[in-house]
């Protein structure tokens, strides 16, 4: 029998639900970890108070002198907790968060000691970061990054360390995480849509980008998914049958939550209570085991920051529950895979949600220059967009007709659709006073009732708007959120900064009058855009081909997509909007890149170990198995066994040929790897990867699988999907 496999299987039928009890209001626990407005309140001095709220409100610098009153009071608070250690909190480009914890503590001169956080260590740290990936903007030579307190999002507490969000930079200046570049991206567009915001409202002094993130996931028994060496190495099962029974049914999507996941749900939501994360919702997903939660929405850096704090969060609670977290876009064959969807909008400070719609003709021109905007910035930087989202895992869910497809295009409904076809059709220069009322009473005037009937949804697009924000439907679920935010937010600055200049040159150079302007320049938009804007059914032939038809790009893997992200076109978007210079944007490049051979050439190891060293010798087991059985048969009944033998005789030999083919395959992937290692040149490596090496994952594993469907059950010892799946 397959000791670990069966072990864990009782492991799992052992299992009870862990007792969660909740005796206090959620509201009341609700940011009790984070060093928030009340607790700096308490803690600081008005004048250290005042100069983080500013810091936080309108990115003024905090000077030097009050840093140490702002450390001294966050020391008092976090002892006030039980904490002993700080550590600057933040987010290098592996994908992961990171942190290195240092003691309060300190001795003194004589023989004493004492708690000590100084201004200096708050704000500025040096990390001996050297192994972080860099994409050779630091040799290890030159190894010194540091990182750098973003006051805009607030320091919390994990355990008994004070986490001090921070961003991470070479010491030339150069950005070496996420948020980095995220935040001059939100920035830029804060700069260009308030300026466009102003010409409906004088009073708007800042935009903020927002972004409502749903994370999906899936919760597999910590025993079963240890039996499996792919899962713990690699995130997603390498081989396994599918189950006869999968998501076909449909039971599972909004089903009752299973006890022990519920019970996990409610820690886990608890410790995003006390950190200040707004958890809303919950339900199950559409595959087994699959589930999905969703904050109520936040200002962009704060929700990338929750965003990657309850992945790390989720996976800490999952030990208590004994699960373990599966945040890969495609752990399973044959179910659905994960996503994050990223809703994003933009919000005044005067209240005001820029694309939802308002009471009056004049802020529903606005709510449509923002929309129109932000379709036009899509079509230009399609193929950014989509490289935002390129990753190894994700690949396996765009355009997987599960998943939104590897082309973006933007889903608008019919509504809006009708009012975008009337405005492309209005005169061009001025507007005569009846065609202006006549817009304003039918098309603009109308479109509060339609954004509130606007429930036709297309589950199949990638980019589409759901009546007061955009949906970007196509984000990996264990992506970093920051990667596509900051694009999306770059795309939409650069172009309300060039529609800025186009009305305005139409005020001053044709004495239009405002509205006369804007509505001649979405007009020019509306059909510039319209290559992007989709209403059919993205996982369609017909799709694929008309959007070839449309120039529309269709990169379907990470290497080809990644390239966009080089091109001339982003790499002067970048610069021009002071995002990243020309060798950062080079270097996440090389990053990513490397990453995605990295991940390939990781899962082909461990494919080739499971195959070789678990299912080959399981098969040749149980093939002797048989042999004897025939050998037996013949000593008993001499020739006349044959009749008898027949059916194991043909077993035998099926064993016999996936083995080859498995043991041949792998050989074959083993040489395609060695050759993509010698390659010397990271392009070429990485295309080897993807074309050479993966598809030979495909062959290994179907033989795999049937040998599974052949082989005795007590002897397989990969624990199998309707284990992994079903098993509560
Ligand atoms: P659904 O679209 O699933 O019916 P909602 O419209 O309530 O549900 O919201 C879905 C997600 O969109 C939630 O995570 C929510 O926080 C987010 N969201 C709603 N409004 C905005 C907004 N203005 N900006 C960013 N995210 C938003
Ligand atoms: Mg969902």
């Amino acid at each position: 029998m397959s000791t670990l496999r069966f072990y864990a299987i009782k492991e799992t039928l052992n299992r009870k639900p862990v007792v969660i009890e909740e005796k206090e209001r959620r509201s009341n626990l609700f940011g009790k970890n984070v060093f928030n407005e009340h607790a700096m309140r308490q803690y600081l001095t008005k004048e250290a108070y005042n100069a983080v709220m500013n810091a936080h409100e309108f990115g003024a610098k905090i000077p030097r002198e009050l840093a140490d009153h702002i450390s001294t009071g966050m020391k008092e608070w976090a002892i006030s907790k039980g904490v002993t250690h700080y550590t600057h909190w933040f987010q290098p480009l592996t994908g992961a968060t990171a942190e290195k914890h240092d003691a309060f503590f300190e001795t003194t001169s004589n023989g004493l000691a004492i708690e000590k956080f100084g201004g200096g260590q708050l704000v500025q740290q040096e990390p001996d970061a050297s192994s972080f990936p860099s994409g050779g903007i630091r040799n290890t030579f030159e190894a010194r990054g540091y990182t750098a307190w973003d006051p805009t999002s607030p320091a919390f507490i994990i355990g008994t360390t004070l986490c001090i969000p921070t961003v991470f930079v070479s010491y030339t200046g150069e950005a070496l995480d996420y948020k980095t570049p995220l935040l001059r991206a939100l920035s830029a567009v804060d700069d260009a849509a308030t300026a466009v915001a102003k010409y409906f409202d004088k009073s708007v002094t800042k935009v903020q980008a927002t972004l409502g993130w749903e994370q999906e996931y899936f919760l597999i028994d910590s025993a079963l998914a240890t039996s499996r060496p792919d899962l713990m190495m690699t995130g997603r099962t390498l081989l396994g049958h599918t189950s006869a029974k999968g998501q076909q049914l449909e039971d599972h999507y909004f089903g009752s939550i299973p006890s022990r996941v519920l019970n996990y749900m409610r820690d886990m939501e608890r410790e995003c209570m006390l950190l200040g994360i707004p958890v809303k919702t919950r339900h199950n997903e559409v595959a087994p085991n699959q589930f999905e939660l969703a904050p109520i929405f936040e200002e962009s850096n704060l929700a990338v920051d929750h965003n990657s704090l309850l992945m790390d969060v989720m996976g800490k609670v999952a030990e208590r529950h004994n699960f373990v977290v599966l945040f890969h876009e495609k752990p399973f064959k044959g179910v659905n895979g994960s996503g994050k969807h990223n809703n994003w909008s933009l919000a005044t400070n005067t209240g005001v949600n820029l694309l939802g719609p308002g009471n009056t003709p004049m802020s529903n021109l606005q709510f449509l220059t923002f929309f129109i905007n932000t379709i036009k910035a899509v079509e230009s930087y399609e193929e950014l967009i989509r490289a935002s989202i390129a990753s190894a895992s994700n690949d396996h869910r765009l355009g997987a007709n599960e998943a939104p497809p590897a082309i973006i295009s933007v889903f608008i409904g019919e509504q809006l659709t009708k009012v975008l076809d009337n405005l492309e059709h209005v005169t061009k220069g001025k507007l005569s006073p009846e065609e202006k009322t006549d817009l304003k009473l039918n098309v603009v005037g109308k479109i509060p009732e339609i954004l509130l009937d606007n429930t036709d949804r297309n589950r199949t697009s990638p980019f589409a708007f759901t009546g007061n924000k955009f949906e970007f439907r196509a984000v990996g679920s264990k992506a970093n959120c920051a990667n596509p935010m900051t694009v999306l937010n770059t795309i939409v600055a650069k172009q309300l900064v060039e529609f800025k200049t186009a009305v305005d040159t139409l005020i001053e150079e044709k004495k239009m009058k405002k509205d006369d302007a804007i509505f001649n320049v979405l007009r020019e938009y509306i059909k510039d855009s319209k290559r992007i804007l989709f209403e059919g059914d993205g996982y369609g032939e017909a799709w694929e081909k008309e959007a070839k038809k449309r120039k529309l790009s269709n990169y379907k893997t990470t290497p080809e997509a990644l390239k966009a992200k080089i091109s001339k076109k982003a790499i002067t978007l970048f610069e021009e909007m002071r995002i990243m210079n020309k060798v950062e944007s080079k270097a996440r490049y090389e990053i990513e890149v490397e990453d995605y051979t990295k991940r390939i050439q990781i899962e082909g190891r461990v494919l080739g170990d499971i195959a070789r060293n678990h299912v080959i010798p399981t098969a040749i087991k149980y093939q002797s198995v048989l042999v004897n059985n025939v050998k037996g048969l013949k000593e008993i009944y001499g020739n006349g066994f044959t009749k008898m033998a027949e059916q194991q005789l043909e077993i035998i030999e099926a064993i016999s040929e996936h083995i080859e083919k498995i043991n041949e395959g792998v050989t074959e992937m083993t040489e395609e790897r060695k050759k993509a290692n010698n390659m010397n040149d990271i392009e070429k490596t990485a295309n080897a990867y993807c074309e050479n090496v993966k598809p030979l994952f495909d062959v290994i594993r179907y033989h795999c699988d049937k040998l599974e469907l052949l082989v005795d059950d007590e002897l397989w010892p990969l624990t199998k999907y309707r284990e992994l799946l079903f098993t509560k």
